[in-house]
């Protein structure tokens, strides 16, 4: 089906880009538009204004500096997943960015436009949680910065008003001790996260000093696993200590105070107990138990 009318704008700045939001009280940005456009022709979104961020300058591309990796928002999956920058700075970037849809997708989807999207679905809410990103924001009253784990507060709702845009995530270079893994059941035709958990463990030898433990796509917003973290850490990492960790999470879900999906692609309770599967394999992948 075709879209219904709308007027095209295209933003020149960021900037400009929060002007036209704020002068037009319903309007969309547009990115990569692979979400949006089909919510646009199957009219469950009806816009009448659209702004294309698509030429603004500074939205775009990957530096390091210091600790911290800037990735703009507008910078697409494909170019994060064949940084070297990223690949040397944080792996797990750019495994989790190449692990999301296929090619098409990656060379358009943004970042960006993902977490505004804020499909339970997403990989990267999962990632950036577990890995302690922050997320700014740009709004009529200047930047804001929010932490990955507060951005997604329920399904296709972000922590965004109608005239602020994202633009830029950061996300820590990983230490030397530190191991990053994602492992996702994912959707067979769009590689969607049926059910992802991110892992991030600091490690003394074999011992886990700290970990950070987010799991998504079961849920409307990423869950970080506290109980997991708490069991983990102080721990010598082997397959028994891996298991009874990870047979917390559902503490964790339950704590959060969120409902488990079921839908026609897996019921709730098949998602809730794949959950702790996929969490296992991302440390086992992480501390070389187990290999993708
Ligand atoms: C077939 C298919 C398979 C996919 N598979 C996966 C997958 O495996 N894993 C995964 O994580 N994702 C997946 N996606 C999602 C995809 O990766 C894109 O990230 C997603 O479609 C949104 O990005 P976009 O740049 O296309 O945003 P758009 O569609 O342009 O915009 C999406 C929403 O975000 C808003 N927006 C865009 N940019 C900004 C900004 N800077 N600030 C504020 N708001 C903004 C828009 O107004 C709109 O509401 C898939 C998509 C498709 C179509």
């Amino acid at each position: 089906m075709y879209p219904a009318n709308f007027e095209y704008l295209k933003a020149s700045s960021i900037a400009d880009a929060v002007r036209l939001l704020s002068e037009n009280p319903g309007a969309k940005l547009l990115a990569g538009g692979h979400s949006l456009i089909p919510l646009m022709r199957f009219r469950l979104a009806r816009p009448e204004v659209l702004i294309d961020i698509g030429g603004v300058d500074g939205l775009r591309g990957v530096t390091v500096s210091g600790d911290t990796i800037n990735i703009g928002a507008l910078t697409t999956h494909a170019t994060i997943a064949a940084s070297a920058d990223v690949q040397r700075a944080n792996g797990l970037l750019a495994e989790a960015a190449s692990g999301i849809g296929d090619p098409a997708v990656r060379n358009r989807g943004t970042i960006g436009g993902n977490l505004a999207h804020a499909d339970p679905a997403s990989d990267w809410a999962t990632v950036l949680t577990a890995l302690g990103a922050t997320i700014s924001v740009q709004g009529p009253s200047g930047s804001r910065s929010v932490a990955a784990g507060d951005f997604i507060e329920d399904a296709f709702a972000p922590a965004l008003a109608e005239d602020e845009l994202i633009t830029t995530v950061s996300v820590p270079v990983l230490a030397a001790n530190q191991r990053a893994e994602y492992a996702k059941m994912s959707h067979p035709a769009s590689f969607y996260a049926v059910v992802g958990g991110a892992v991030v463990v600091t490690m003394d030898g074999n011992r886990c000093t700290a970990a950070s433990v987010a799991v998504g796509g079961l849920t409307p917003r990423p869950v970080k696993a506290a109980s997991v973290e708490q069991a983990l850490s102080g721990t010598t990492l082997t397959m028994d200590s891996i298991a009874d960790a990870t047979s917390r999470l559902g503490d964790d879900i339950s704590a959060a105070g969120v409902d488990v999906i079921g839908d026609v692609f897996a019921s709730a309770d098949f998602r809730a107990r794949i959950a702790p599967v996929e969490v296992k394999h991302a440390l086992l992948h992480a501390i070389d138990l187990a290999h993708h």
